[in-house]
């Protein structure tokens, strides 16, 4: 790595892959800090490394040896070695994996099940899977745990099936194409939820975007999220590593029908291509759609039921600083008497007390995001580094809950302060996870250099079309 600033511990905003030091440092962090402190995880994908490097191409067998072995460390740090061995209990936690378009060989591509890929991810996923569901696994590629029984479930998509890089297969239109038996399936699973009682998260790697998601697939996602908001509280997503947060819209089904031809899938592979070897997109431009974004939360009251928020997280590898989120969730349980005359309430008001507008039993109601500061932990190549607080929702953006009206009111109020406010800066700073000093710093450098083929590349090289809403 180019001018110093790679280090024992990774290097900070390019884009280098996670080093084997970070991944352990990560996994000694969470045992000593969280081991018998979690209720559950949710875990959204791209374990392998990135194929960046043409002197080490990747093979499969690669992918699915890296695969194994942060499965085996997620055993380790969060299992329970006194009830392992028993028949009956769980020996862990509830983990809640889910593939990602770099764990796959080649990228983005996966078969309609079952195949070779999906047997082999079971395989070594089987631990987080629930025994009647290895079929539907082995089929698809996604499943879902009861991660409190009776009461709240985690649902792990098969995003890859929904993804336009994804050419084996074509959107959620024709009956038998994966996305559609995957969402007819997520809308059973639902139906189920609904009927028993139950909440449920939504989780995945690549998130629910126009330009992500096949039209087909995103328009029946979007509408099932709305179908069921009343019981889905929340969509938690991987892959684009910014830490931010976007609406889905009940408008967006009103998008023109789509050309789901295989031409749209040759001319999607082009326009990657094309964005990933261009300068053309940055941080900047991508921040500026988002505020724009924003902007569009129209200011009327009762619009929540035609929203989901989509929660971006951050990730381990060093493309910004490696980050991660603990989330609280409310754990007071209604009553039999509280349920009654909240049911009564809901019926007279209807949507604006469903759980995912109203804090209530199950409603996530804020998280702490970790980082590591790559820069200061290089400085020290013997100390393993440890993460600290970056910010918090209560804190930093004064949200009492993470329901649907809290993220709302939270676009308003940075679209009120407008993009100078402190507030703004913040969201940005987030957006990069500690590294938004680090970036100018890189760029100012790379301007008043001379030559420029010595500047590292770095993720606003790579902030790539696609990222759009
Ligand atoms: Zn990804």
């Amino acid at each position: 790595m180019k001018r110093g600033i790679s280090g024992p511990w990774g290097a900070p905003a390019t884009v280098c892959d996670s080093p084997m030091s970070l991944i352990e440092a990560t996994f000694e962090w969470l045992e000593n800090n969280w081991k018998n402190k979690l209720d559950f995880i949710i875990w959204t994908g791209d374990n392998a490394r990135h194929d960046n490097d043409d002197m080490i191409p990747r093979t499969p067998e690669e992918m699915f040896q890296l695969n194994r072995m942060i499965t085996e460390k997620f055993l380790k740090t969060f299992g329970d070695t006194q009830l392992r061995g028993r028949k009956k209990a769980p020996h862990f936690i509830p983990i809640v994996p889910s593939i990602g378009n770099n764990d796959i060989h080649p990228n983005n591509i996966v078969l309609p099940g079952p195949n070779d890929l999906l047997t082999i991810l079971h395989d070594i996923w089987s631990p987080f899977i629930p025994k009647k569901q290895h079929k539907t696994f082995l089929n698809g590629g996604y499943f879902y745990t009861e991660v409190i029984p009776d009461k709240l479930i985690v649902v792990s998509l098969n995003t890859l099936y929904f993804y336009k890089a994804n050419t084996a297969v074509n959107g959620c239109k024709a009956k038998d194409q994966p996305g559609t038996i995957q969402l007819r399936w997520l809308n059973n699973v639902l139906k189920r939820a609904n009927k028993r009682g139950l909440k449920v998260y939504l989780s995945g790697h690549v998130a629910p975007r126009i330009k992500q998601y096949t039209k087909s697939c995103y328009r029946k996602y979007g509408r099932l999220s709305i179908k069921y908001h009343d019981i889905i509280l929340g969509h938690f997503y991987g892959h684009s590593n910014m830490d931010h947060f976007f609406f889905l819209s009940e408008r967006s089904r009103k998008f023109r029908p789509v050309n789901t031809t295989i031409r749209e899938g040759l001319n999607i592979l082009q326009e990657d291509r094309e964005a990933v070897e261009t300068k053309v997109y940055n941080i900047d431009k991508y921040m500026n759609k988002l505020l724009r974004h924003y902007r569009k939360v129209p200011f009327t009251r009762e619009i929540e039921k035609e929203y989901a928020v989509i929660n971006i997280n951050p990730s381990i590898i060093p493309t910004f600083f490696p980050a991660l989120r603990i989330f609280d969730y409310n754990t007071t349980e209604l009553t039999n008497e509280d349920h009654e005359v909240n049911l009564a309430e809901k019926s007279k008001k209807d949507h604006l007390n469903s759980p995912a507008h109203v804090n209530t039993f199950l409603t996530p109601l804020g998280y702490t995001q970790y980082l590591m500061n790559l820069t200061h932990a290089n400085l020290y190549p013997n100390i393993t580094p440890e993460y600290i607080i970056e910010y918090t929702t209560w804190n930093d953006y004064n949200m009492n809950d993470l329901t649907v009206p809290s993220w709302i009111q939270l676009a308003r109020r940075i679209v009120n302060h407008g993009f100078r406010s402190s507030l703004w800066k913040r969201i940005q700073d987030h957006l990069m996870v500690g590294t938004r000093s680090l970036i100018r710093e890189k760029n100012k450098r790379h301007y008043q250099n001379v030559d420029s083929n010595d500047r590292v590349k770095g993720p606003e090289d790579y902030i790539i079309s696609e990222l759009s809403f």
